[in-house]
C-alpha cells in the first residue's frame, strides 16, 4: 500500500498542498472479499430465453447491492436482468470538471466448470514448483504450463481444490472494485470525481450486456475489470466475422444414382483441404489472425460447414474472406454440378477503432498501474469482451487486468499480491483522472 499513499501525497502536495492524512485500509481486506464471494455459486447456463440465465446469479447480485448501500454508494439498484447498478459521488469542489469514470465486472462464472461448493485454498508464502490441488490430484498447476508463477515466489497463491473453478474470472474483479470503493469511503482525503459502478450477469454465455442501460449507467468512459496478468491493459479485441458455406447436391436411390447422384460431401471435403495450415487457431498466437472451420454438417443432399475469421486489422479480416471467397470459387470449378454458396456475417469489430480517438483512457491506465509498482503492457485480447459492445455503443470501455490466471477451468488462479495491486491500481486511476482534468 506504500505506493498508494505517495501517489496520494503527491497529490495532496501538487493539488492541494495541506498536508494529508495516512491511508486507512478497508474495511475488509480484498482478499477475505474474494474469498467470501467465490463460495457463492454464479454459474450461468448457455442458451437461455431468460436473462439472468440462472436465477442463483442474483443471489450475489443481491449481496453486492446490500454491501455497496453500506459503503455509501449512491442510487444502488438491481435492474429486472439481474444487473447491479451504483455511483459513488464525487468528493471534488466541482465534481463536473472531471469525467464519470464507469467500472464494470461480471458476477457470474463460465458454464463450462462447475461453480458449486469452490473450497478455496491459500497456498501461504509460496515458494516455487507445481501446485497439486488436494482433492484431485491430477489437476496440477505445472511451472511449465504456467511460467508467471516464477513470479510469484513469497506470493499467497488461491486456488480452487481440484473439483470445481474457482471463480477468479470474475469475481477477482468485483472483490477489487468493491474494496477501491470500501478503501475511497474510509478516505475522504482521496479525491476523485464520481464513479459509475456495475456488476453484469450472463457475461460468459452473452446475452448480459445488450440489456446493460449506458444512460442510466451515467458514466462517459468505463473499464471492464476482467483481464489476467498484473499489468496487462487491452485495448483492442479481434474484428469478427463468421461465414456459412453450403454445398448443394442431388440425393437419389443410391441403387439407381448412375449418372443422378451427385455427392455434396466431396466438395465440403476439397473445400476443408484448401484451408492453410499456418492460418489456424492452433498454429497461431499474439497478433496473427486465423480462419477456423468449427461446425458443418455432412449430407449426400446438403452439407454445410461454418467458419470463424478474426483479425485485429480489417484490412487482415477481408483478405481471410477473400480467401474464403476464392477457395469456393476453385471448388466450384471443380465440382460444377454442386451449387456452392458463402454467406458471410459480422459478428463484432475491434474496439481499437473507436478507442484510438480515446487515447487518454489507456495512458491513465498505463499510469495507474507503474504507480502501484507494476510493468504494465498492452495486449490485444485474442476474443471479444462486454467493452468491445459497450465501445461500439457509445462508452468507451477498455480491459484491465485482475491478476487472475487460467480462466475457465479447474486450474485457475490468482494471488494476493494480484488482488492487491490490482486495487491499488484502480485507487491511482481515480486520482489521475482528477489529476489530468486540472
Ligand atoms: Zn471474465
Amino acid at each position: 500500500m506504500k505506493s498508494i499513499l505517495v501517489s496520494v501525497l503527491c497529490l495532496a502536495f501538487v493539488v492541494h498542498a495541506n498536508g494529508q492524512a495516512r491511508i486507512k485500509p478497508a474495511t475488509e481486506p480484498v482478499l477475505d472479499r474474494f474469498l467470501r464471494y467465490v463460495k457463492i455459486d454464479t454459474q450461468s447456463q448457455e442458451d437461455q430465453t431468460t436473462v439472468p440465465s440462472t436465477r442463483k446469479q442474483l443471489n450475489l447480485a443481491n449481496l453486492l447491492a446490500k454491501e455497496l448501500t453500506s459503503l455509501n454508494a449512491q442510487n444502488v439498484r438491481v435492474s429486472e436482468v439481474g444487473i447491479v447498478y451504483a455511483t459513488v459521488p464525487g468528493n471534488l469542489a466541482d465534481n463536473s470538471k472531471v469525467p464519470v469514470v464507469g467500472f464494470i465486472s461480471h458476477m457470474d462464472t463460465s458454464p463450462a466448470v462447475s461453480g458449486e461448493n469452490v473450497h478455496p485454498i491459500i497456498h501461504k508464502n509460496y515458494q516455487g514448483g507445481d501446485i497439486v490441488l488436494p482433492k484431485d490430484p491430477s489437476q496440477v498447476i505445472t511451472v511449465a504450463k504456467n511460467p508467471i508463477l516464477k513470479e510469484l515466489i513469497g506470493d499467497d497463491i488461491i486456488t480452487a481444490d481440484g473439483t470445481t473453478l474457482l471463480g477468479s474470472d470474475d469475481k477477482s474483479g468485483v472483490a477489487e472494485i468493491m474494496t477501491m470503493i470500501d478503501t475511497l469511503n474510509q478516505n475522504p482525503q482521496i479525491k476523485h470525481g464520481t464513479i459509475a459502478i456495475a456488476f453484469t450477469p450472463d457475461e460468459e454465455v452473452g446475452g448480459g450486456i445488450e440489456k446493460f442501460d449506458i444512460r442510466g449507467f451515467g458514466a462517459k468512459v468505463a473499464y471492464t475489470v476482467d483481464g489476467e496478468t498484473l499489468g496487462e491493459i487491452s485495448n483492442e479485441t479481434w474484428s469478427a466475422r463468421t461465414a456459412t458455406v453450403t454445398f448443394q447436391g442431388k440425393s437419389t436411390h443410391p441403387g439407381s444414382a448412375k449418372g443422378i447422384m451427385i455427392n455434396a460431401m466431396y466438395a465440403l471435403a476439397d473445400y476443408l483441404g484448401r484451408f492453410p495450415h499456418d492460418m489456424l487457431p492452433e498454429t497461431t498466437e499474439g497478433r496473427v489472425g486465423f480462419v477456423h472451420p468449427y461446425a458443418g454438417v455432412l449430407d449426400v443432399e446438403t452439407s454445410s460447414v461454418k467458419i470463424l475469421l478474426r483479425d485485429f486489422d480489417m484490412s487482415g479480416l477481408n483478405a481471410k474472406e477473400k480467401m474464403l471467397r476464392d477457395m469456393v470459387a476453385q471448388t466450384q470449378a471443380r465440382f460444377p454440378e454442386v451449387k456452392i454458396a458463402i454467406d458471410v456475417k459480422e459478428d463484432y469489430k475491434n474496439m481499437k477503432e473507436v478507442l484510438k480517438d480515446f487515447p487518454e483512457l489507456t495512458d491513465n491506465a498505463i499510469e495507474a498501474a507503474k504507480r502501484a509498482g507494476l510493468k504494465p503492457s498492452i495486449r490485444p485480447i485474442r476474443g471479444g469482451t462486454d467493452g468491445s459492445d459497450l465501445t461500439f455503443r457509445g462508452l468507451p470501455t477498455p480491459d484491465l487486468f485482475t491478476g487472475g490466471a487460467n480462466f475457465h477451468g479447474k486450474l485457475e488462479f490468482n494471488s494476493r499480491r494480484g488482488l492487491e495491486k490490482t486495487t491499488e491500481t484502480l485507487i491511482n486511476l481515480v486520482q489521475i483522472f482528477v489529476e489530468k482534468s486540472q
